[in-house]
């Protein structure tokens, strides 16, 4: 699921490869050499041999590899900005990328029923994945997958779990879903227009067209089912949206918008939440989630259950709500109609850092100062909120940097319990 520039490594240039991947497994676990690499491996092929991996689909997935530095490279790779809503779906969602959309959504209308009939997923959603995860099959990523999981499976960082995928994709291999050489996909060997990794790939996908393989790269009826199937296993409902865009009243308690705090429409209602365009709610046996991606002062919505069968996919809040939005957007619902900020500020990982240190030093548990805002800092950011009499929507921003900032001066950067 994550996109990569497209790398063969020739002869010379996976000879520079291997010595420059070597260099860099070396910088993090100290040396680690070409004849490690090679003992690695000989212990894999016992492995898989173990498994029931025959011989020729050892000699022809394993033959050739070697550690590839770029795979490396990505693995380690942080992003130096957090990513802001409006930044992310309008990288993922565009008129172009809509009317391509609506058009391949008619142009597979009897296929995608067939695997509505079968699997329950309503095609507008499948169509969705598809163009997020590989724009509709133009991208499916340029890595030897055996090859990236094997340089992620030597590497020690997670070796244990690019293990597993390594012998998984030995297994999708023996069983004759694919060819070697053309089982390409991301760094990270997620595969074909669905980017499934092997694990997902064994238990999930399907032989929609009856050829007898699997075949995630070539064969839309085989990604639509694969695609369904697996989110049919995740709990989709088929009778059931994701989910969609609200308005909450003046005096919203922002501790309400939270996955796990879940209401029936109806509660939702009583409490003042409203479609976008100022309408009740629908009434229905439903439960949901306000989710508030870019804080009190951004969008707001209202999910269901099977916004988290797409979490299942992607535990990502921003990725979820764009596979919906754009689901809705291909059956001729409007844009979002949220007012946008005229400037959105991402923080960078160093300004989230300071926050980090700041939460910490005035007696929050941030977790690690890594940079990285994530379910601790959320909670922390909330509780420092409550403090200060401020919205409680644990939404970083550079205003609650500057407010924590000058809570640590007041302090004379003395040490707080928060519960004073
Ligand atoms: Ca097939």
């Amino acid at each position: 699921m994550s996109k990569a520039p497209r790398r063969w490594a020739g002869s010379a240039g996976a000879i520079l490869g291997l010595a420059l991947a070597l260099a860099l497994l070396g910088g993090v676990h100290g040396a680690r050499a070409a004849t490690d690499f090679a003992a690695w491996l000989d212990g894999v092929r016992r492995e898989a041999r173990a498994a029931g991996i025959s011989e020729a689909t050892l000699d022809a997935t394993l033959g050739n590899v070697a550690p590839l530095a770029r795979v490396i490279e990505l693995d380690r790779r942080q992003p130096e900005f957090t990513q802001t809503f409006w930044a992310y779906l309008d990288k993922r969602i565009d008129a172009r990328r809509v009317e391509r959309g609506r058009a391949l959504l008619r142009e597979h209308s009897t296929l995608l029923q067939a695997v509505q009939a079968r699997y329950g997923v309503q095609p507008r959603f499948l169509v969705a994945f598809w163009a997020l995860e590989s724009n509709f099959g133009d991208y499916t990523g340029g890595f030897s997958v055996i090859n990236a999981l094997a340089t992620l499976a030597f590497d020690e960082r997670r070796g244990a779990f690019f293990r597993t995928q390594l012998m998984d994709a030995l297994r999708i291999v023996e069983d004759g879903n694919i060819a070697p050489e053309a089982m390409q996909g991301s760094w990270a060997g997620a595969m074909g227009q669905v980017q499934f990794i092997p694990s997902t790939f064994l238990r999930h996908a399907v032989d929609f067209d009856g050829d007898g393989r699997r075949d995630l790269w070539q064969s839309l009826p085989d990604i639509f089912a694969s695609a369904a199937n697996y989110l049919k296993a995740v709990g989709w409902n088929g009778g059931q949206t994701w989910g969609r865009e609200v308005r909450l009243p003046d005096g919203f308690d922002p501790g309400l918008a939270d996955l796990k705090i879940r209401k029936s429409l109806a509660d939702w209602q009583r409490l003042g939440v409203r479609r976008i365009d100022g309408r009740d709610l629908p009434v229905a046996d439903m439960r949901g989630a306000v989710v508030l991606p870019a804080g009190l002062a951004g969008p707001a919505f209202l999910v269901y259950g099977n916004f988290d069968a797409i979490l299942r996919w992607n535990r990502s809040i921003l990725y979820a709500i764009a596979v919906g939005h754009l689901a809705d957007r291909l059956v001729g619902l409007p844009p979002l109609q949220s007012a946008r900020p005229d400037l959105e500020q991402p923080l960078s990982r160093a300004q989230v850092a300071e926050m980090q240190d700041l939460l910490a030093t005035l007696g929050y548990d941030p977790g690690a100062p890594d940079g990285v805002v994530g379910g601790r800092t959320r909670d922390a950011i909330k509780a420092f909120q409550r403090r200060v009499d401020l919205a409680a929507d644990g939404y970083p921003t550079i205003d609650l940097l500057d407010a924590l900032r000058g809570r640590a001066m007041a302090n004379g950067g003395q040490v707080n319990k928060a519960a004073d």
